[in-house]
């Protein structure tokens, strides 16, 4: 059967894939993310009845990939902390139309489970990894987690046959020292690392500008020690800028949601795990589906709604947020652990 038109925003951008957090608790506490300050021992996360079911996921998914969607990526919170993971995977590899399963993890549980969830379709993980010295990285994920948790996570996502790129939120004073270092190793292993700039995601991470170090640092501090090229974007909305090690196949690449805003071309909405729909990372609120496909509503309206949703999104927070209003600035976010990035 040939593939959906997929539907257009109001800002002609079609919508193309979906982000699915499958929870909102994770064993890190990033301090970029969920700092344990605020996310302590008190911190009520959602009980098991308010997250959406596998059933639930798996009859969205087949909506969205009735609307055009192709490519689904799985998030947190962390991910592999909700049970039976795999159980999804397979009954998302089943929907007509997807043809592209990710993930996202901080992949410290990656090791037990890579196996089986590459034998029940994901096709690659996107691995978050700061830092590859033991005491920053025990810092920065709050949990004094080692860094050879998540190097075997990726190790055996490598053998299972899992796609694999590695995900680094740079820091200035806080872990810009560990761009180098993380170059040379993942330069190494043959694996794609992208640096992505910290964002002002949520309302609880103290962003502020001068933190952020720019793309165009990274890259010029990178090609002094092993000359970079510029590669050409695979498709309309890739989000990273690549560049490859001059005589090797090797990339790196670049999310500068900060200084090179890339909403013109974003193609992504995001479910939260309470099954909210949200068509941008900073929106302050979402759209309630749970309610809809538990009252019984037919796939049907279910499609319809979802369209007019995507139909009247005019979101680009990155690109205003330079100027923006200090309405705009200071209006609550949705947390980035709830929605996963
Ligand atoms: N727990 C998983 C992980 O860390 O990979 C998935 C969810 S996490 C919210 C998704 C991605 O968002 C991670 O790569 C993380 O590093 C990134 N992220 C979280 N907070 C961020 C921030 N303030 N700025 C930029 N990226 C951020
Ligand atoms: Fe957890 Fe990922 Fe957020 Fe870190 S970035 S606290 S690993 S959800
Ligand atoms: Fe997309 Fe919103 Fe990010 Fe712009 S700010 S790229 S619209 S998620």
């Amino acid at each position: 059967m040939p593939l959906p038109e997929p539907i257009m925003d109001a800002r002609n951008r079609p919508l193309r894939d979906l982000r699915i957090s499958v929870t909102d608790k994770c064993n890190f506490r990033c301090q970029y993310c969920m700092p344990a300050e605020i996310f302590g021992p008190d911190f009520v996360f959602l009980p098991q009845h308010k997250l959406l079911s596998f059933e639930e996921l798996a009859r969205l998914t087949r909506i969205f990939a009735s609307l055009g969607v192709g490519k689904i990526r799985i998030t947190g919170g962390e991910p592999l902390m909700r049970k039976d993971l795999p159980v999804l995977i397979r009954m998302i590899r089943e929907v007509e139309g997807v043809h592209d399963i990710a993930m996202t993890t901080n992949g410290s549980l990656l090791a037990r489970h890579a196996r089986a969830l590459k034998e029940a379709g994901l096709d690659r993980v996107t691995v978050s990894l700061d830092s590859l010295d033991e005491e920053r990285f025990g810092r920065m994920n709050g949990r004094g987690y080692r860094v050879a948790d998540v190097l075997n996570g990726i190790e055996a996502a490598a053998e299972a046959g899992l796609g694999i790129k590695l995900n680094m939120v740079v820091q200035r004073g806080v872990n810009d020292q560990d761009i180098l270092p993380m170059a040379r190793y993942f330069r190494e292993q043959k694996h794609t690392l992208r640096f992505i700039e910290f964002m002002d995601v949520g309302n609880s991470n103290g962003w502020k500008l001068d933190q952020v170090v720019p793309s165009s640092e990274i890259v010029r501090m990178i090609h002094e020690e092993m000359p970079l090229e510029p590669v050409d974007p695979n498709y309309f909305g890739e989000v990273a800028t690549r560049y490859r090690y001059v005589g090797e196949k090797t990339e790196i690449g670049l999310i500068s949601s900060v200084t090179q805003a890339f909403c013109s071309t974003c193609t992504r909405a995001r479910l939260s795990a309470e099954g909210k729909l949200y068509s941008c990372l900073f929106a302050s609120t979402g759209d309630d589906l749970r309610a809809p496909l538990r009252d019984g509503q037919s796939d049907e309206e279910i499609r319809e709604l979802i369209r007019t949703i995507w139909e009247k999104r005019d979101d680009r927070y990155s690109e205003v947020r330079g100027n923006a209003t200090p309405d705009l600035k200071q209006r609550a976010k949705v947390e980035m652990s709830h929605i996963g990035g």
